[in-house]
């Protein structure tokens, strides 16, 4: 069995071969441009290599509705070339072969649950935080989805008094994760990219108050077993310790689990970083096959 797998992405699109196991045999990569000429890209890759099912795990918001003739379209993106284009069925389409579709984060948060840092467990929330921020969750083994699917990025959070930042950077929102957490609001805040700010600098204490109410807010809703924090962003390795620190004080003993004890094991790193929506992608082909 042979399987593609799209991660899509707004920055680049990778596109992967994977077997049955799901390891990745082959991939590569190309910058997301205007959507027809990075299909044709995308085409170019899966043609000649004969597989039996696609998976995409994709940026959104994507309608995921089952039944819905814009089904596995890219829907309210900020990429306005990007908006209303039917990535699946396009796919589908050119490439004659089964294909399933969800959301980057639901992908990454399925590969974490089987094959990652939460494997054996079934009910996880998997962030993403870079250019935007995303989280995914698998709820008793399934991937949620709604209405839409959730939007975690968007969640309104307080801002911190000391925030030199007035208002969020996201278009929509005064006060919304991705607005006041996401690498862009950390550029506009203090004019270099998050990764040539240095340890020690308030910045990541800023970010760390932000995302630990990212990872409160999941706690208090859908009660997962783990939380993995993934993205560039939190390539800062140092940012955990201080995530988990004002995890617990922000729960202010609430919960009698996760013990501030058994938060380090409680918010962690993906394992499979930077593949966990690659084979997340492929994950999604193999369980549509299967079924
Ligand atoms: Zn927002």
């Amino acid at each position: 069995m042979l399987l593609g797998t799209l991660e899509a992405g707004g920055t680049k699109m990778v596109m992967g071969l994977a077997d049955e196991d799901c390891r990745i045999l082959k991939r590569e990569s190309c910058p997301t441009r205007m959507p027809e000429e990075t299909l044709a890209d995308i085409l170019d890759f899966f043609r000649p290599l004969g597989i039996d099912a696609l998976g995409i795990a994709t940026f959104g918001p994507v309608d995921l509705r089952p039944g819905s003739p814009g089904f596995g379209s890219i829907i309210n993106t900020p990429k306005l070339a990007w908006r209303g284009f039917p990535l699946y069925s396009r796919l589908r389409e050119a490439l004659g072969v089964p294909c399933a579709i969800d959301t980057d984060v639901n992908g990454a948060a399925l590969a974490e649950a089987r094959m990652g840092a939460v494997r054996g467990l079934e009910n996880c929330v998997y962030f993403t935080v870079g250019t935007g921020i995303g989280g995914g969750v698998l709820s008793g083994g399934r991937l949620v989805h709604g209405l839409i699917h959730p939007e975690w990025g968007h969640t309104p959070i307080s801002r911190h008094p000391e925030d030199p930042l007035t208002r969020g950077v996201c278009p929509y929102h005064e006060n919304c994760a991705e607005g006041l957490a996401a690498g862009p609001s950390m550029q506009a805040r203090w004019g270099v990219p998050a990764q040539e700010l240095p340890e020690g600098h308030f910045a990541w204490e800023l970010e760390a108050y932000y995302l630990a109410q990212l990872c409160i807010t999941a706690m208090m809703t859908v009660s997962p077993e783990r939380i993995v924090l993934g993205g560039g962003v939190m390539s800062h390795a140092s940012l955990y310790p201080m995530v988990r620190e004002k995890a617990n004080q922000l729960l202010g003993g609430y919960l009698a689990s996760p013990t501030p004890e058994e938060m380090d094991a409680f918010i962690v790193p993906p394992a499979l970083w930077p593949d966990s929506g690659l084979i997340g992608g492929a994950l999604l082909a193999k369980d549509m096959l299967k079924q």
